[in-house]
């Protein structure tokens, strides 16, 4: 399919590819989403229910969403996002019905995931639950996955940065029942993140991708993309001045100095 026919059926163009580091990360979402989206079948010969739930954690920028879109995009399946605090709040008041639509959607566009960022701030710890919205918020979505067949056709991927924050009641079997905890990358993942984001980058021969990896601990995926995206602003304000904005094409002599070095990756 082309990327337009991708677009009208709500997939992301986000490859396996674009994703660096969480390697046993990615072999687990295979297994437990994709495998069932594309093969609901095996399941069903052995007689057991494919996941509906599978929840992420770890802290933010990591990933998360970046391995839902992919895992949608790969397994060729419909993918609809929807944040915890927009449910709550833009949707206010109709956030059951508005719950309701998505599932439907789901199911009527099947194979299809459906994403769920920041579930904690729909479904926190009972104890935590003030409101009545909440609550009704929280016993609509159990009520709309156990209404799930479970043959694979649609799972909910659910996201968070406190898993520890959840409503237990989301956490039993048949609902978010699987997890997968992902880490903030090493030096092996910041690099291969690095080789992501700078791939379509003009980077000079000077640049030493393994020193910016091995320096930069306690990044995580977004910083580096941002790492990536500042070293090219860096480099296109070293060469202002000597740009003519009046050009209607500027020379190839001038586009040719547009390399970013190892000096704008620092500081
Ligand atoms: P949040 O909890 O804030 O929603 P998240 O874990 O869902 O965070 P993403 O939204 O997936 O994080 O990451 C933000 C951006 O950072 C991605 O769109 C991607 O460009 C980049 N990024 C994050 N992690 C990775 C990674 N492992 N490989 C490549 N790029 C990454």
């Amino acid at each position: 399919i082309t990327e337009k026919d991708a677009d009208l059926r709500g997939m992301p163009h986000v490859s396996y590819e674009d994703i660096g580091g969480l390697k046993d990360e990615l072999q687990k979402v295979r297994e437990m989403i994709e495998l069932p989206l594309r093969h609901p079948e095996i399941f069903e010969k052995l007689g057991i229910e494919a996941p509906k739930g599978v929840l992420l954690f770890g802290p933010p920028g990591t990933g998360k969403t970046l391995l839902a879109k992919a895992v949608a995009s790969e397994s060729n399946a419909h993918f609809i996002t929807i944040s915890g605090p927009e449910i709550m709040s833009k949707f206010y008041g109709e956030s059951e019905a508005r719950l309701r639509e998505i599932f439907k959607e789901a199911k009527d566009k099947a194979p299809s995931i459906i994403f769920i960022d920041e579930i904690d701030s729909i479904a926190p710890k009972r104890e935590e639950v003030t409101g009545e919205v909440e609550r009704r918020v929280v016993s609509q979505m159990l009520s709309l996955m156990d209404g799930l067949e479970g043959r694979g056709k649609v799972i909910v991927i659910a996201a968070t940065n406190r898993q520890n924050a959840l409503d237990p009641a989301l956490r039993r079997p048949g609902r978010f029942d699987r997890e997968i905890e992902i880490k903030v990358p090493d030096k092996h993942g910041r690099l291969e993140i690095l080789q992501i984001h700078s791939r379509n980058m003009p980077l000079d021969t000077d640049v030493d991708q393994p020193r910016i990896a091995a320096v930069s601990h306690g990044f995580v995926g977004a910083d580096l993309e941002y790492l990536c995206k500042e070293a090219a602003m860096k480099c296109l304000r070293r060469l202002l001045p000597e740009l003519n904005m009046e050009e209607d094409k500027l020379p190839p002599a001038t586009l040719d100095k547009l390399i970013i070095t190892q000096n704008d990756f620092d500081q």
